[in-house]
């Protein structure tokens, strides 16, 4: 069976909840689309609001980050089970700037993608080298081991309906934009490597996006490789090119 093309916006930390809203109406009429699910990942404070913004339509809400415990002392964290009682149904976990800025590892993120599956979330588990990393040529040891630490533990069902984000660091707001064969080829190796951890099934069914400054231009071609299955979009899905995006075909 074909997977269905998935294509998240990471609002990363912008948009207050009266300027997300507005966004969400913005977009409403531009992302419809039959054939892709539509995600926005939004900020926590924006959660609730952009919910119920987006009730009704085909958009469903995703958030940037969660903690991994069940409740109690961690001040300022945000739990699975909070998520999804708001609304949410996707959670971006390991994103590089989270693995970057606030030292997340692949300890925690593992424990992270686990309770996320326990409250009925969808991970979606970013990966991908830095630039020293490619020019030493072991892009695909670094991702292997981040996609093999990050899923100890979780079982084949719940890696066939997750999203995995290959996203080279160095593409990451930057303009540059892997090229197509370059993002092909690591989505490729990011399922043979599922396909080598569980067996071809899941590896057939993981949806697999790539990220890295995708655009309303570059984004028929990448989202046409066939083992890249949407893309998750940061600086564009803040604009009215997120449609174009959407409705790449
Ligand atoms: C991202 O933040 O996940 C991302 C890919 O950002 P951008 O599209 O701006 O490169």
């Amino acid at each position: 069976m074909a997977r269905r093309k998935i294509v998240a916006g990471n609002w990363k930390m912008n948009m207050t909840p009266s300027e997300a809203v507005k966004l969400a109406e913005e977009l409403k009429p531009l992302v419809q689309s039959d054939s892709v699910d539509v995600v926005y990942c939004v900020p926590a404070i924006d959660i609730i609001p952009v919910v119920e913004a987006v009730k009704g339509t085909n958009v469903a809400v995703g958030a940037e980050n969660m903690y991994f415990e069940e409740k109690g002392a961690f001040t300022g964290e945000i739990s699975a089970a909070m998520l999804k009682d708001a609304g949410v149904q996707y959670v971006i976990l390991g994103h590089s700037e989270r693995r970057d800025y606030f030292k997340e590892d692949d300890a925690l993120l593992n424990k992270k993608v686990k309770k996320a599956f326990e409250a009925g979330l969808t991970p979606i588990l970013c990966c991908g080298e830095s630039l020293e990393q490619r020019e030493m040529g072991v892009t695909m040891d670094w991702i292997r081991f981040q996609i093999k630490s990050d899923l100890v533990g979780v079982s084949a069902d719940q890696v066939a309906s997750m999203v995995i984000a290959y996203e080279p660091i160095w593409a990451i707001g930057t303009g540059k934009t892997a090229t197509t064969e370059q993002a092909q080829e690591v989505c490729k190796g990011i399922r043979d490597c599922i396909a080598e951890i569980y067996d071809d099934a899941t590896a057939a069914s993981v949806r697999i996006q790539y990220g890295g400054s995708v655009n309303a231009g570059n984004a028929a071609e990448l989202f046409a490789q066939s083992d890249i299955d949407g893309g998750l979009v940061g600086g564009a899905s803040l604009k009215p090119d997120f449609g174009k995006i959407v409705n790449y075909q």
